[in-house]
This record gives C-alpha cells, structure tokens and sequence, in this order.
C-alpha cells in the first residue's frame, strides 16, 4: 500500500496554523492536499475537532470520491475540493475556512477589486463572489468548478466562508492572510461611505501576468513528467 503519511501530515500542519489564526471556526472549514502523481486528495474529516486528529485520520480519497485511506468519513466538501484540482493542474493545496472579515464580504454581492499590489499577485485581479449553493452539494462543486477557471486563488462563497488555493500549503495559507486583509480593509473602506479606489490597470496587468506565469511554469513542468 502507497504510504500517505507526508501528505497527510502537511493537512495537518496546515489546518493547525489556520485554527491557531481561528480561521476555522471550531469544526468548521476544510483543507486538503494533492497527492502528486495520482488523481486524489487528502483531506481533513468531518467535524473533527483539528488539535485531536492525527496523519491516520487524514481522508484519502480519488477525485472520483473513492475511499482509498482513513477510518474517520471525510469532509462533505471533498466534492469541490476534487473539482478544484480536475480543473486547475497548477493548484496543490485547497483551503476552505470561515474567516471573519472574508465570510462578511460573502453576505454583500461586490467583488473585492484589486486594491493591492500584493493582492493581485498572489489571488489574482480580483477576489469574485461564486454564487449561492448548499453546503456539500454537487451543485456547489459545479459553482466552484466554473469560477476557478479564471486562474485566481481565492474566491468567495455566498453566504458562507472563503476559498483559497495555492501551488503548495504554505502558499495557500498565505493567500488565506492576504485575502483576510484584503476583505478587512474593503469593508472598512465601504463603510467611509467614500470612492475607494484600485490600483493603476497596468500595475494590476502587471502583477497578475507574474501570477499566471508562475501557473503555467507548473502546468509546463506536470505536462514534461506525464511525458
Ligand atoms: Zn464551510
């Protein structure tokens, strides 16, 4: 049997950082890991309280939803999760989390635009609203599987919480920070009940291309070892 020890580990340590920040709202929230070379995920179980578990409760499963590895039922999530890695090849890790400021903005039908450099370089040219499906359904993994094709790595769920992707798990835990500053700044910003204002177009053009080309170098190199 294929060991799944490291990247069952690497959910671990990832969801512990995220509830040590309280991105995840007791149970809530999900995290999972691409097991390089194969079409699955590892992913945290449902409603597991994230300081008891250990490696082996850590959910392996195919992107098919097939079980492959852990005794405890794995997140109702795990369906957008999958989504997520079929459609965008250059994403390792997928973060779902309840975080305060991201889950305000999912109440308010606007966008978060590109308001900082930083922002848009490492979440994309802007932060968009995927539209309003219950939690666990397929019709919320087809919701998320259409909105992430626009290359950003992070989104907001209406009416529910914030996802955010990245190449590996200490990327997509930084995009979580930088989405959370992004959302608490806007909605301040809102509430001055003045313009606010996004960064220069080019600059933005600019600071997205770095993020796409960075992208399609994992793309590149994916494609080279399928050969
Ligand atoms: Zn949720």
């Amino acid at each position: 049997m294929i060991d799944y020890h490291s990247v069952r580990q690497q959910v671990i340590d990832t969801s512990r950082k995220l509830a040590d920040e309280g991105f995840l709202k007791g149970t809530g929230g999900n995290v999972s890991v691409r097991v390089s070379g194969e079409d699955a995920l590892a992913i945290t179980p449902s409603n597991q309280d994230y300081y008891r578990l250990n490696a082996d409760d850590i959910c392996v499963a195919a992107f098919d939803g097939t079980h492959i590895a852990g005794t405890l039922k794995p997140s109702i999530e795990t369906g957008f999760h999958s989504a997520v890695y079929q459609a965008r090849p250059d994403v390792g890790c997928v973060i779902h989390t309840h975080q305060d400021f991201a889950s305000a903005m999912s109440l308010i039908a606007k966008p978060i635009p590109a308001l900082f450099d930083e922002q848009v370089r490492f979440l994309g040219r802007s932060v968009e609203i995927i539209p309003y499906a219950p939690s666990g359904t397929g019709m919320l993994a087809k919701q998320v599987r259409k909105s992430v094709q626009n290359h950003h790595n992070a989104y907001i769920l209406k009416n529910h919480g914030a996802l955010c992707l990245g190449p590996t798990p200490e990327r997509a835990y930084h995009n979580v920070l930088l989405l959370e500053k992004a959302a608490l700044s806007y909605v301040l910003a809102l509430c001055a009940d003045a313009k606010v204002d996004a960064i220069p177009f080019l600059i933005r053009e600019i600071a997205f291309s770095k993020l796409r080309s960075e992208q399609k170098k994992i793309e590149q190199q994916l494609a080279g070892q399928k050969g």
